[in-house]
């Protein structure tokens, strides 16, 4: 097929996701045709070809192109490519699946339940938790704390979770007993003569008066990121997470960490719960656990709520909840192959290694840039936000767009993609753990000479 008509086709017919739909109607923006990758390059139906810089959706963790999990994929597809795993049917590569996690997951965590997406994921955990409760005799505690800025997904429960107005706007979203709380985001403090301490004492405190205003008796749980990730990238100040935790027990709280961008080796550990010493109830898993090579994702369930679900289903009969494709035997054999070549590889730390230098050039090359405001990072999870005056951190007016076209001149100038991310002018790098020095050396440059050309 020629490209142009491919490109009339998808403007005819093609639903984009996240996408402005009346401008990619009209030609507006931007189409393109993928058509291979190997590494961290992407290249196109017109023959350019992308460094990566954001792993697809930070996902692509192992990077492009590995044929093991490719060989997983299709040898599993050839000699079965589905059956369910309702009442006790699993396979060799959904049960191995299972074990590996386990294994390498937190030690209070019991049992994996697959799903496809972050979103789902995030969905099977509400259901849990509303489960769990009812079977308690306390079906009054259901509401879930979320945090403005985290993301969770956008189906109407872990889209009211998402704390972004954009996924709220026109949806009538956030549904009943979704509450937000403050972001862990230190450089947008309101009080700009807060230190770091304080502003953690500050969402604590925020957090309190929310649970005392609610009840605790009507609270199920807290869910958040490890690392705050489509809200801006942004690691949480030092002792927050410490604290977080500390309330939250206090008042018989489940926290749900929501591991689909941190798990599996994105800040150089093996979860986020490992690297920030957090006790979840539930981890939820997607992305990198097969680095995005076949659709699949988990809820791993800590000890204390597998009891009680077994305990409900003596009661109640077996659980209601099920999907068709859940541990679906072609995306656990990619999630097996892709975890042995991560570890056979050494992937994980490399992006330890490599985070930390790009985070460092990036801040040497730019940190002193009278609009660069910020340069941070975890792992090889990292960012630059951009204000309009660095010495008032006035930011930007939205319309300006001056994150987006930011992005728009890396990839034209340079052909790097780096992610706008959606709230604020924010850059974000997620690149895959196979990363090089050279290749982030590409990255540091490019960015420098594409910051120049729209902020000089
Ligand atoms: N949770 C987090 C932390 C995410 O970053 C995402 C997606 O980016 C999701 C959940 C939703 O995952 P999905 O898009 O696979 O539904």
């Amino acid at each position: 097929l020629k490209n142009d008509l491919l490109d009339q086709w998808d403007r005819e017919n093609f639903f984009h996701p996240s996408t402005h739909l009346a401008q990619h109607a009209r030609g507006d923006s931007p189409s393109r045709v993928i058509k291979t990758a190997s590494g961290v390059y992407i290249e196109d139906r017109d023959g350019h070809k992308l460094l990566d810089a954001f792993a697809g959706l930070y996902c692509v963790n192992a990077g492009y192109g590995r044929q093991e999990i490719t060989d997983a994929i299709a040898a599993q597809a050839k000699e079965l490519a589905y059956y369910h795993s309702y009442v006790g049917h699993g396979t060799e590569a959904s049960i191995t699946l299972s074990k590996m996690i386990l294994d390498r997951a937190p030690a209070n965590m019991s049992k994996v339940y697959f799903g496809l997406g972050g979103s789902d994921a995030n969905e099977t955990n509400i259901k849990l938790i509303w489960y769990y409760n009812n079977i308690l005799g306390r079906p009054e505690k259901k509401k879930i704390i979320s945090r403005w800025r985290g993301y969770h997904g956008s189906g109407l429960v872990t889209g009211s979770l998402t704390g972004l107005e954009l996924f709220h706007k026109k949806f009538d979203l956030p549904l009943a007993n979704v509450l937000h709380t403050q972001a862990p985001y230190y450089f947008r403090r309101e009080d700009l003569g807060q230190s770091e301490a304080e502003f953690v004492a500050h969402c604590v405190t925020s957090l309190e008066e929310m649970i005392a205003r609610e009840g605790a008796d009507t609270i199920a749980a807290f869910i958040g990121e490890p690392v705050l990730g489509t809200g801006g990238i942004v690691p949480p100040p030092a002792g927050y997470w410490p604290a977080i935790q500390e309330v939250l027990k206090k008042h018989d709280i489940l926290l749900v960490v929501d591991e689909v961008v941190t798990g599996f080796g994105r800040l150089g550990s093996m979860f986020g719960s490992d690297h920030y010493g957090l006790e979840a109830d539930i981890i939820t898993i997607a992305k990198g656990l097969t680095s995005a090579y076949a659709p699949l994702s988990g809820s791993i369930i800590g000890e204390k709520l597998w009891k009680v679900l077994e305990q409900g289903t003596d009661e109640n009969g077996p659980i209601g909840h099920g999907w068709t494709y859940s541990a679906h035997p072609i995306c656990a054999a990619a999630g097996v192959a892709n975890l042995k070549v991560i570890e056979a590889l050494d992937l994980m730390n490399n992006a330890r290694d490599l985070g930390a230098y790009l985070k460092g050039a990036l801040a040497d090359a730019l940190g002193d840039h009278p609009h660069v405001g910020d340069v941070r990072g975890e792992g090889l999870l990292c960012a630059v936000e951009f204000v309009k005056d660095k010495d008032d951190r006035i930011f930007f007016d939205t319309s300006e767009k001056i994150g987006p076209q930011i992005s728009a001149a890396l990839l034209a100038q340079s052909q790097v993609i780096a992610r706008a991310m959606p709230q604020g002018d924010i850059l974000g790098f997620a690149p895959p753990f196979c990363l090089t020095h050279a290749e982030a050396d590409i990255v540091v440059a490019a960015t420098v000479q594409a910051v120049g050309a729209v902020l000089g």
